[in-house]
């Protein structure tokens, strides 16, 4: 049982807002539940849903009395959410997020608060390639990591909170500095998304080989960079433009290893190109066994059964 907050309020009822509304409904752990949402058919939605007490479009109202604010939005959209919010939130609020960077969240959010609100930025490592309250789920951040980057005087006591909240919703918490946060989710987020981005859009532009082929012959691997890359638009822009530096500098280490495997292939170095597939499979075996994969084939993938054998043959 987790200590209660008495009135929480989420800006932005998108996958990861509705996801955390409804993880919150779950483990009881508000008092009230306050949804904030700037599109009226998102807030119809979501009261239809039941996934809120109180619904409204104005964001000050929303914050007004509460004591944990969550805000849920694309990550350039914080710098004017804090700025409309922060003169209303009262005296010791929480103030927290989800934004994929931590860098420009803290720099965009913190100048807007006032003294006695405590920020605890988070980042879930959860998320699926839908939008919107319909796609979110109460168990989306089971067994997931949420990480926060508290700044360095942020109260002990609201940190606590904070992690407790995540781990009534199933997460494991880390915390660990923005900066470094950046660095690590350009590497095992990030730049894989770029990677499919780019790769879905070279196929696309692919002259010799038609559209179809690329969709009928995609289970050859495209398809698992298809999913990957139908991954909400605005979020990654926002993502790309403002983790710039440490996207740039794993890039530039990712194309330094794309040289060294071409390479590889030109001069038929086999023991080299065997020797890093064995490094990588092992890779996997280790986010099976952490239990952030599943170790069936395929993604665990349903096989539709052999076709009947035709009769008299
Ligand atoms: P989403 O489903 O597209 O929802 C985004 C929400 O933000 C919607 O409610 C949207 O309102 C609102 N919004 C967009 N622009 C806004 C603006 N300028 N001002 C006010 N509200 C605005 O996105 P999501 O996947 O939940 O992502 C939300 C945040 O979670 C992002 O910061 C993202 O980096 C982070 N995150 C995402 C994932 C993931 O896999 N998707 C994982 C971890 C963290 P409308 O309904 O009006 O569009």
């Amino acid at each position: 049982m987790i200590p209660k907050f008495d009135r929480i309020t989420i800006i932005g009822l998108g996958l990861i807002g509705s996801s955390i509304a409804r993880a919150i409904r779950k483990a009881e752990a508000a008092k009230h539940l306050v949804a904030m949402d700037r599109d009226k058919a998102v807030r119809e939605r979501v009261m239809e849903l039941g996934l809120a007490d109180e619904v409204t479009g104005d964001a000050a109202q929303a914050v007004k009395g509460a004591d944990l604010v969550i805000l849920c939005v694309p990550v350039m959209a914080n710098a004017a959410l804090g700025a409309a919010i922060g003169p209303h939130l009262s005296p010791g609020a929480i103030i927290s997020d989800v934004g994929s960077v931590k860098g420009s969240v803290v720099r965009d959010i913190a100048p807007h608060l006032p003294e006695g609100v405590h920020f605890v930025p988070a980042h879930p490592v959860a998320g699926t390639e839908h939008s919107g309250p319909d796609a979110g789920f109460a168990e989306l951040f089971v067994n997931r990591w949420s990480i926060l980057t508290p700044p360095p005087e942020t109260a002990p006591v609201a940190i606590a909170r904070v992690r407790a909240l995540w781990e009534a919703m199933g997460a494991n918490v880390e915390v660990m500095t923005p900066e470094h946060h950046d660095l690590v989710l350009a590497i095992t987020s990030h730049v894989p998304h770029l990677i499919a981005y780019n790769i879905v859009g070279t196929a696309a532009d692919m002259e010799k080989v038609t559209e179809s082929e690329v969709i009928k012959f995609s289970a050859g691997g495209f398809r698992d960079f298809t999913r990957i890359a139908a991954s909400d638009p605005t979020m990654w822009r926002d993502v790309f433009l403002t983790n710039k530096d440490a996207v740039l500098e794993m890039l530039g280490r990712f194309s330094e290893d794309l040289l060294a495997l071409q390479r590889m292939i030109r001069w038929g170095d086999g023991d080299g190109l065997h020797a890093l597939f064995t490094r990588t499979r092992a890779i996997r075996r280790g986010i099976i066994a952490s239990g952030q994969e599943t170790a069936a084939p395929d993604f665990g993938r349903p096989h539709p059964p052999l076709p009947e054998a035709k009769k008299n043959q």
